[in-house]
Order: structure tokens, then C-alpha cells, then sequence
């Protein structure tokens, strides 16, 4: 681990960038980031702008979109590095940001321009208690190397479907796994959250201990704590049945009934789960529409008689295999690799043909229209389809319950959650194609209300900077969420002060 020593130098460089910054933060830049460098729990942790360190960890976000040039960037080795910084950002009324594992896409997700990104980057150590079976998680981890870790115990966590995504924003914000059906959300499976508060103390929140602040953490993302270690249950096993399978799209039709039966039929706890995505790549001038399946079994049992109807559809080409899940899950990384423009969105509907056959042509409608924006872009798009399933709320309700309203996603059966990440290689490019899948947005759920399959839910993790997750949890959980905000933060903090992620709208917040 490599950080740039500034310390006692940091003031000098503070006080030199700070003069060309005009903005009205200047005063609070240098006594902020002077703060935090000259602490002695911070020594060597405080990287200003323009070193080495500093610009290499810019380049650890997943969407330029998001790498926003902070004040300055504090990197925490430890849980009392936390308590001290979250000291420091309190008592000097400093804007932050919180930064985990850097997979948010929208600017201002996970890092601020005008404030201290607080980095957890090299917060990243996962070990196992046997005894209890719990995997203890450092939120700046990525899942590859959890899953890795926990192979040699012949266990595994509910985690994230690819390996590069972090722990601390996925499991916060809920926390969709291959696991999901048979033990609920990453959150759902959380026996403590060890949790650094806006004063610099460490509280344990689980069911027995300040369970409140515990239920509330689950979906509750930034807006509590910093969350500085996250207890898992382990489940047995490490092997995953699991891989894409690339149809040709004439067989659109046949994929998509696949999937509403496959969802339909869902078997309490079952280890089986499906995914459909479609995909349109413009790389060179030259573009093409495809469509794939992601089909896993989370026992590792390779084509079970559940998935006979999507096996019976002629391919043109499959990585379905059974292995560890750290070595099936890379493939599954996403569209990108880092550092280019990327927007996520996403909405709820009903698991109906109307449904996934409105997204489908709409796509085929806007795609052109992206084309004809910027004609030399290259850029991609993916829409994923994953069920919501009676099972997946059934088991977060049975482990004590998240504070994310899903029970009516699933009152008249599975819902459908649709995700629409858009992917482009330039900002000039981005400016001119990023308004016309905002269009696109607004046309699926103008077609799902007029075709009545509209469902009114935001997933946190998959949503876009105006989505607003938090008004769609229900009244009773955003009283919970807002009663522990003020009980844990009085001063309100993490409302006021935290500048990214999403926010509880509350009168110390009105911009939220
Ligand atoms: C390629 C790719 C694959 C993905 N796959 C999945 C998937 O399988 N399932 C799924 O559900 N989602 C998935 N996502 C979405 C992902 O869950 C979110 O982007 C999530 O925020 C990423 O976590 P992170 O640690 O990288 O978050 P960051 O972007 O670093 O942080 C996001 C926000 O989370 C909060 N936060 C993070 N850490 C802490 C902490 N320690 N304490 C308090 N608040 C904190 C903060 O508000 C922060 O601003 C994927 C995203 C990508 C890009």
C-alpha cells in the first residue's frame, strides 16, 4: 500500500492551490485539510491535489462522471483513523464525501469537489470466524478479493455479482447476489454493522445492540454513519453454475417468456436465478443490438430442469460452467472498464410481456437517436432484467428486516427491476447523448403507467443522481430512518455536511 506523504508539508500546498480556487470554500479547504494532515492518527493518510497518490486514486472510479478533484482525500487504515477524521469533520463544519469502493456512477455519488473525499479504499481486510461463522468486511474491499479469502473455509457471503464492486456502498444501499433468493440482500445478512458516528464514536448496531441504528443501516447507505466493518453470516460452499449465454435476436421472444416463467415459478430459498439483459455496443461507427441471459445456481448445481426452457433455446454461444464463485463471477464485471463516462438508471415494472417488450422496442427507438447525436461516440448500452421475488423480502423480513419497502414489489407476485446503464467515451460525447437517454427514461415509464405495469420503486444502488430511492421506502421506514438519524446524529452531519450519495429528505437537508 502506497499513500503520499504530505503531513506537515500539506499546509503549503493547501494554502498555494488554495489561492487559485475562488470559491467562497477557501478558508474552510485549508483549515479542513491542514486539520486532518497535521493529526497525528492522519499522518501520511492526507493526499492534496495533483501528487502521484492523489491522481492515482482518482483513476480508482468506475465512472469518470464520478472522479471528482476533492480538497483534499483522507485514506483511513484503520477504525480509529475514522473516529479521528470524523472528529475533525465535525468540529470544522467540513464538507465530505464518503468513497468505498468507487462503483457509484453519478457526479457526486462517491466524491466531492468541494470538501475531503473520505477514501476507504485501503480499509480493505476480510477474515472469518469460524466459530461463528461470520465474515468480518472492511467497507473499501472489493468482492473478488472477499470471495478469494473466504475459498480456503469452503464458504462464501452474499455479495455482489461481479468482483470489482465495493462492500461499503453495495451493502449499505441493500445489495443484490446470486445468493438473493435463497438469503436476501447483502444487508439482509448483516449480524452487525460496526459504525464510526458523526462525534467519533464507535457504536456494534445488531439485533441486541442499538438494533434501531442496525435495521436502519439496511438500505439506510450513507446517511447514519461511516460504516467501518460490516458482519456477515458465512454460507456454506464456494461453487456457483453460472455464465452468459448469447441468443440470436430472433429468439428475443422465446428469451423474454423464459424469463417471465422462470421468475414466475420461483421456489421459496431456491438457489436458482435468472437475469436477461440486452445490449447495444457502437464501437468504430459500427453498432450492434444483442441479447444474453445470465442463468446461476448458487449451490453450484449445473442445469437444473428450472432452466429447461431457456436450454432448449438454440445459442450462439454459452460460458454457463460450475467453479468457485471467484472465478465464474469476473466474466459478469460490466461494461466498462474504468474511467469512462457511465450513467446508470433503473425503475420498477410488473413481471409481465408488456413490460419487458416496451423496454425492448423503446431501446431500438432511442438507440438511433443516440447515434444521430453524436455520430463519432463510441458508446454502449445495457438494459439488465432481474426479478424482485417473494422469497428474496421473505428472507431480509426473517433476519429482522431493511428499511427498503419491498413487500409491496411482490404483494401480487415477482416484480420486474430493469436497469439502464449508459456508457460513453467522451464528456463531449456524453453531453449530447446523455439528454436523449434521460428521454428514454422518461419514455419507459410513461409506457409502463399507460400499459398499467408501472411499479413505484427505486433500487438505491442502480439509481441515478434525481431517482430519489429514499421516497419510495414507505412512510413507517422513513420515520425509522429519520428517528436514528437524529437520535445517532443530532447535529446532522451526514445531512448536512455529506455532500454525496443519497440523502434523507429532511428539513436540515431541503436540497435532498
Ligand atoms: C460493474 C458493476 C456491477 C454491479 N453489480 C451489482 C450487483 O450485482 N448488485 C447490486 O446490488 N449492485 C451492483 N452494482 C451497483 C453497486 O451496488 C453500487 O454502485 C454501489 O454503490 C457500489 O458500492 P461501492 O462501495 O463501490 O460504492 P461507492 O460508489 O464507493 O459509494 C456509494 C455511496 O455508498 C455510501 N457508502 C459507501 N461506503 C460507505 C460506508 N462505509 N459507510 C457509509 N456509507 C457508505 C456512501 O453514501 C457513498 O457515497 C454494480 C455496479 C457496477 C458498476
Amino acid at each position: 500500500m502506497k499513500t503520499a506523504v504530505i503531513s506537515a508539508l500539506f499546509g503549503a500546498a493547501v494554502a498555494a492551490s488554495a489561492s487559485d480556487a475562488a470559491t467562497p470554500g477557501s478558508d474552510a479547504e485549508h483549515s479542513c485539510c491542514s486539520a486532518l494532515a497535521t493529526h497525528d492518527a492522519l499522518q501520511g493518510k492526507v493526499l492534496g491535489p495533483d501528487s502521484d497518490a492523489y491522481n492515482a486514486r482518482l483513476k480508482t472510479y468506475y465512472s469518470a462522471n464520478a472522479a471528482q478533484k476533492a480538497w483534499c482525500m483522507v485514506l483511513p487504515q484503520s477504525t480509529a483513523d475514522v473516529q479521528a477524521l470524523a472528529q475533525i469533520i465535525s468540529s470544522h463544519d467540513c464538507p465530505f464525501g464518503i468513497k468505498a469502493g468507487a462503483h457509484s456512477a453519478w457526479k457526486g455519488s462517491n466524491g466531492i469537489k468541494n470538501g475531503v473525499t473520505v477514501d476507504l479504499g485501503y480499509m480493505n481486510q476480510t477474515t472469518y470466524n469460524q466459530a461463528t461463522n461470520v465474515v468480518s468486511i472492511q467497507p473499501g474491499s472489493r468482492w473478488g478479493p472477499v470471495y478469494e479469502t473466504l475459498n480456503q473455509y469452503n464458504v462464501t457471503t452474499v455479495g455482489a455479482r461481479t468482483s470489482v464492486v465495493g462492500v461499503g456502498g453495495f451493502t449499505t444501499g441493500g445489495g443484490y447476489s446470486f445468493h438473493s433468493n435463497a438469503h436476501g440482500l447483502a444487508a439482509d445478512m448483516v449480524v452487525n454493522w460496526e459504525i464510526v458516528l458523526a462525534n467519533g464514536t464507535v457504536v456494534n448496531a445488531n439485533k441486541d445492540e442499538n438494533a434501531d441504528l442496525w435495521k436502519a443501516q439496511k438500505g439506510g447507505s450513507g446517511n447514519l454513519g461511516f460504516v467501518t466493518r460490516i458482519d456477515q453470516e458465512a454460507i456454506p460452499g464456494t461453487l456457483l453454475w453460472g455464465g452468459f449465454t448469447q441468443y440470436h435476436l430472433k429468439y428475443t421472444d422465446a428469451v423474454f417468456n423464459a424469463y417471465l416463467n422462470f421468475t414466475e415459478h420461483t421456489e421459496p430459498n431456491t438457489a436458482d436465478q435468472n437475469i436477461v439483459a440486452l445490449f447495444y455496443d457502437k464501437i468504430n461507427g459500427t453498432g450492434a443490438y444483442a441479447i444474453r441471459s445470465i442463468l446461476t445456481n448458487a449451490d453450484g448445481i449445473a442445469n437444473r430442469s428450472v432452466f429447461d426452457e431457456y436450454l432448449s433455446i438454440p445459442n450462439l454461444g454459452s460460458t454457463l460452467t460450475v467453479g468457485p464463485e471467484s472465478e465464474i463471477i469476473p466474466q459478469f464485471t460490466g461494461p466498462t472498464p474504468l474511467g469512462l463516462y457511465a450513467n446508470w438508471f433503473t425503475g420498477m415494472a410488473t413481471n409481465s410481456i408488456e413490460s419487458l417488450k416496451s423496454i425492448d422496442e423503446l431501446h431500438k427507438k432511442y438507440v438511433p437517436l443516440m447515434e444521430a447525436a453524436a455520430p463519432d461516440a463510441t458508446f454502449n448500452t445495457l438494459i439488465e432484467f432481474q426479478p424482485v421475488t417473494d422469497t428474496m423480502v421473505a428472507n431480509g423480513n426473517k433476519r429482522g428486516g431493511n428499511i427498503m419497502g419491498m413487500e409491496p414489489l411482490v404483494e401480487g407476485g415477482p416484480s420486474l427491476m430493469w436497469l439502464l446503464s449508459l456508457t460513453v467515451d467522451t464528456e463531449e460525447h456524453q453531453n449530447s447523448i446523455l439528454p436523449i437517454a434521460r428521454q428514454f427514461i422518461d419514455a419507459i415509464n410513461d409506457k409502463q403507467r399507460e400499459q398499467n405495469t408501472f411499479l413505484n420503486w427505486i433500487y438505491l444502488n442502480y439509481a441515478w443522481e434525481d431517482e430519489a430511492p429514499f421516497k419510495h421506502y414507505g412512510q413507517k421506514n422513513i420515520k425509522l430512518l429519520h428517528d436514528v438519524s437524529r437520535k445517532y446524529d443530532p447535529r446532522g452531519v451526514f445531512q448536512k455536511l455529506r455532500q454525496t450519495g443519497f440523502k434523507l429528505a429532511t428539513p436540515r437537508c431541503p436540497k435532498a
